[in-house]
């Protein structure tokens, strides 16, 4: 939630919004690597550790957008999903472990594009490398784009220590700092001034190990070009929570995911100057209609011009104090102290000059997405956590039900939370959906979420790469340490 951290550094003034964005992606399909290997650290949290497992006669969702099917078995081999079809249809080899799961239902691991590993929001920014692996891990996240570093070392540190078993987490991919303009006023952003200084920070943490490049809400068009240039060509993609830059002319440029939606599209505000983040651009973009036949037609031009769209309506409705309540689960994730801090900023929602979100602007926001993916427009989503009370994995689940809200099906949500995300990072062929041959990345959830949304908090156990995690135990070592460590 950079993004509105950002706003919050700025509200007092009322000076423009800033944007944050997401970054990118290799293009190229990694290769799949066997089965997770279970470390010691890992054990504890580890609850089915076999080569061959089925799950019988359960629901599955899979991730395409095919309608949920009851009475179904997967079969995992070795990682990977073996076989999967209707009960009787499907022979459970011998030696497989054998989980009859009536009543429960198997979607593909969440794919997420807005995953911070820092809690922002609160005074002291502090990383979620212990907590945020947990909290993702336990919500069905099995891979998880950052979009956006305030402690880009940590950051990569954490990752290293998710990719070597010294923690369970998804497969977290990097974004390194955030990228603006050089009329950011943001502190944690690495403002660029020229071409070459883009280039030499950009191939820089390419060597790093960053796969995605963020941009914010004060870059030039003529300086995202630059970093488009120079991510694509060592292989990254580049996110952006945009401002300055309309969603028509990033997405001319050849960026690859906009974060956010509808409300950081500064395309719609009436004498929009170039490279300029309008000022009071949320309020404006609150007295917008979505419905009307221009921003229809820009719906229309963005959904088939390539680019993608992470939706984070749930960190929006965070700032909505009509809509969000402070989750008693979540709130024994965070530290006490931050406790209070995230408490006193929700009582604070709604005061005059914070920033807010109303339920009409997210009505708006919702008829947007939902009607950018009508047009054939690619969304994915990411949860955007923030010290509103909105954290790792609660935000995950809560984007479900509100996709649900703006319109889509269960299993159309679903499908934008999973396989559309995989796609947009160009992985679609290894992981997103319950398809014979892609990685078992599985959450097995208590109930069906195709008929009662809620039950997608009902997460019993989630495979990453075909090693089942205890998503209890894994909040249970949470409690507590969002903003500690
Ligand atoms: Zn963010």
């Amino acid at each position: 939630m950079r993004v509105v951290l950002y706003r919050l550094a700025t509200l007092v003034t009322a000076a423009a919004l800033g944007s944050v964005g997401g970054g990118g992606s290799l293009g190229a399909q990694p290769a799949f690597r066997g089965r997770l290997p279970v470390t010691d650290a890992m054990r504890p949290f580890v609850a089915i550790d076999r080569a061959l497992i089925a799950l019988i006669d359960v629901t599955v969702i899979d991730g395409t957008g095919a309608p949920a099917a009851a009475h179904q078995t997967v079969i995992v081999r070795d990682g990977r999903i073996a076989a999967v079809g209707a009960v009787g249809a499907i022979a459970v080899p011998s030696g497989a472990l054998r989980l009859e799961r009536p009543g429960y239902t198997v979607i593909p691991g969440l794919v997420g594009l807005h995953e911070h590993s820092y809690f922002g929001g609160v005074k002291r920014v502090t990383q979620m490398s212990t907590s945020g692996p947990l909290l993702y891990l336990a919500h069905g996240v099995t891979t998880a784009m950052s979009a956006g570093s305030m402690l880009p070392y940590q950051e990569r540190a954490m990752k290293q220590a998710i990719d070597a078993g010294r923690i369970p987490g998804p497969d977290f991919l990097i974004t390194g700092p955030y990228l603006d303009g050089a009329a950011t006023s943001s502190t944690n952003a690495r403002p660029l001034s020229t071409p070459a200084e883009a280039q030499r920070i950009i191939a820089y943490w390419a060597s790093e190990g960053a796969t995605w490049v963020k941009v914010q809400g004060r870059i030039s068009r003529a300086m995202l070009r630059v970093v488009i240039q120079s991510a694509h060509a060592r292989g990254l993609k580049v996110t952006g929570h945009l401002c300055s830059i309309t969603f028509a002319e990033a997405a001319a440029a050849g960026i690859d995911a906009l974060q956010h939606g509808f409300i950081t599209a500064s395309d719609y505000v009436p004498g929009k100057q170039p490279d300029i983040c309008p000022p009071e651009n949320m309020r404006i973009q609150s007295t917008i209609d979505p419905g009307t036949s221009a921003v229809q037609a820009s719906i229309r031009r963005l959904a088939t011009s390539g680019v993608s769209v992470v939706s984070t309506l749930a960190v929006y409705e965070s700032f909505s104090r009509d809509r969000f309540r402070l989750d008693t689960a979540a709130m024994a994730m965070l530290d006490p102290e931050v406790r209070r801090e995230v408490e006193a900023n929700h009582a604070a929602l709604g005061a005059e000059g914070g920033l807010t979100v109303s339920p009409a602007l997210l009505k708006n926001m919702m008829r947007w997405e939902y009607d950018f993916v009508q047009a054939g427009g690619l969304l994915g989503a990411g949860s955007d956590p923030w010290g509103t009370g909105f954290l790792p994995g609660f935000g995950n689940i809560r984007n479900f039900e509100m996709l649900r809200e703006a319109g889509f099906t269960p299993e159309a949500a679903i499908r934008i939370m999973t396989l559309n995300g995989a796609r947009i990072l160009g992985r679609e062929r290894e992981i997103g959906a319950i398809t014979v041959g892609r990685q078992a990345d599985l959450v097995l959830v208590q109930g069906n979420p195709a008929v009662n949304p809620q039950d997608l908090y009902r997460i019993v156990t989630v495979f990453r790469a075909g090693v089942g995690f205890d998503a209890q135990a894994l909040r249970k070592a949470a409690r507590g340490l969002v903003g500690v460590r």
